[in-house]
């Protein structure tokens, strides 16, 4: 692979791209076709060691700028992103397999939104005064210290910003280990943010699999994990972490529910399921995998999709007119493909789609089921590929019911011109982040999170903030302190 974005070495740390061959070899293969573009190197006990102790020896100084002189940094780094949008695009296209057609928008901005955003917030972390008579009580919002970041494979710059930019802004440094799926786009953001002027240690990137991970989250210098990925991936990581009294952020996986009424606008709510199962070739944890259709317009709505499924162009990722991309790897091809077959052997009613495309690459059909009932296997795992399972409703209270057995909870959407309805409806429903006549917008000023097994904290806006801070409360007496002897 020449590509001019490309990283130069497999880590990034104290400022610098380091190489240490002796880890084990992670190729880099491109979805598309299959071929290996790249390799970079496990971490080594050695590479962990020395990201972390430059992260411990960075931390200070930084949480002791002021959040204005750190924000000044993060905001000079977004721009350099947006002007290296193409590169960046083009490089995560590699990363992932996705098309070019999102990369150019979902990704490196996402991640420039992430970093202009916490750093306009940095200056204004303040804390409180609270009178007591003539004492008073002051708090400070102060950094955690050094925090781990995990990232999955579908967003690797993104994940990467997510976590990076609200933990800086807040004073914190931060090893950042990516998928060993996605290595390279989280080393182009350590480079960037150098780039911007952030000191060295402060944001340093490791590559490894999940040993490296666990040896990340153990080490007691660690103050907090972000770890975005699978349900059990996350109960390792937070049992883990527990050990330590860590905070954690833990961003999994889920089997949202998007509920379309029959006073729904048909072409808003097949866009809204194309956009909530579809979007990276489906492999978006806060997908709206399972779509209950009220019973009147099911039949309507079933045409209607599989007409506008018939537009999607699967192709070469790097063309700007390909919108369906291959799966990223070709373990998860199978897997999805396991899962279509499950579908078909349980009884679902298939639409469009249930094969692997015949092209080079992890490519899949996008895939509907109808027909499909609660207890079928496609309806209760994630599949975190392009399958999508509608399944019909009669009532109201019904639909919220179904929708809400399940053990996840990061998302839910729900499509009708009867707005108390859409509110009373999104009210009862388990889940963190919620739309209502859209589905999956992602803007960093929401939170974004789940409950139940999909997660705990939020990442994006405010709420970020306290996720990667603490208090302290001063308590400050002005009289005599009066004891009992
Ligand atoms: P995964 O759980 O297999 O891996 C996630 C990360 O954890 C990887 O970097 C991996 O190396 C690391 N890891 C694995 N075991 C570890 C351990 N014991 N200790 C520390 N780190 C360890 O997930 P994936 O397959 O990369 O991603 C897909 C999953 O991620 C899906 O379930 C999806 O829903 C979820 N996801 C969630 C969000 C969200 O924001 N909620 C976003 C994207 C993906």
């Amino acid at each position: 692979m020449t590509h001019p974005a490309k990283p130069t070495a497999s880590h990034f740390i104290n400022g610098a791209y380091v190489e240490d061959t002796s880890g084990t070899p992670i190729p880099v293969i491109y979805a598309a076709t299959g071929e290996e573009i790249t390799k970079v190197y496990a971490a080594t006990p050695a590479i962990v060691e020395q990201a972390l102790a430059s992260a411990k020896a960075a931390q200070s100084a930084w949480a002791k700028m002021t959040g204005t002189e750190r924000g000044r940094i993060l905001r000079r780094a977004a721009d350099i992103m947006r002007e290296r949008n193409h590169d960046l695009s083009v490089l995560e296209t590699y990363d992932t397999g996705k098309p070019l057609q999102e990369t150019l928008v979902a990704d490196a901005t996402s991640g420039a939104d992430a970093l202009e955003y916490f750093g306009g917030l940095a200056g204004s972390l303040t804390g409180e005064h609270i009178p007591l008579g003539e004492d008073w009580v002051y708090t400070v919002r102060e950094a955690l210290g050094v925090c781990v970041g995990i990232g999955a494979w579908n967003y690797p710059t993104q994940i990467a910003c997510w976590k990076g930019a609200p933990a800086l802004a807040c004073g914190n440094s931060m090893v950042f280990k990516p998928s060993e799926t996605t290595p390279l786009c989280a080393l182009k953001v350590a480079e960037i943010l150098h780039e911007a002027g952030l000191p060295a240690g402060v944001f340093n990137v490791v590559q490894g699999m999940g040993e490296v991970g666990g040896a990340l989250v153990t080490d007691p210098r660690v103050d907090k994990v972000s770890l975005t990925g699978s349900v059990p991936t996350g109960k390792k990581v937070y049992a883990a972490a527990a050990e330590g009294m860590k905070h954690v952020t833990m961003e999994l996986g889920g089997k949202s529910p998007m509920i379309v009424f029959d006073d729904a606008d048909i072409d808003n709510a097949v866009g809204g399921a194309i956009n909530g199962n579809f979007y990276s070739s489906g492999q978006v944890c806060s997908n709206g995998t399972r779509v209950f259709v009220q019973k009147g317009i099911k039949e309507k709505f079933l045409a209607r999709l599989a007409e506008r499924v018939g537009n999607a162009v699967m192709g070469d990722p790097m063309d700007e007119a390909t919108s369906f991309g291959p799966m990223v790897t070709k373990n998860q091809m199978n897997i999805v493909l396991g899962y279509i077959e499950k579908g078909k052997a349980e009884g679902a009613r298939l639409i469009c789609g249930g094969n692997r495309a015949d092209q080079s690459g992890w490519f899949i059909e996008p895939t509907v089921f109808a027909d499909v009932t609660d207890d079928m296997t496609i309806a209760r795992e994630e599949i975190f590929g392009p399958v999508m399972s509608v399944l019909d409703f009669d009532t109201e209270e019904e639909v919220v019911a179904r929708a809400n057995d399940t053990e996840f909870g990061l998302s839910a959407g729900v499509f009708t011109k009867d707005f108390t309805r859409a509110h009373r409806v999104i009210g009862n429903l388990e889940a963190g982040s919620c739309f209502i006549n859209s589905y999956n917008d992602a803007p960093v000023e929401a939170p974004f999170g789940g409950v139940k097994a999909s997660g705990v904290g939020r990442e994006n806006s405010k709420e970020a903030i306290k996720n990667f801070s603490q208090v302290k409360s001063v308590y400050v007496r002005m009289g005599d302190v009066e004891a009992a002897f």
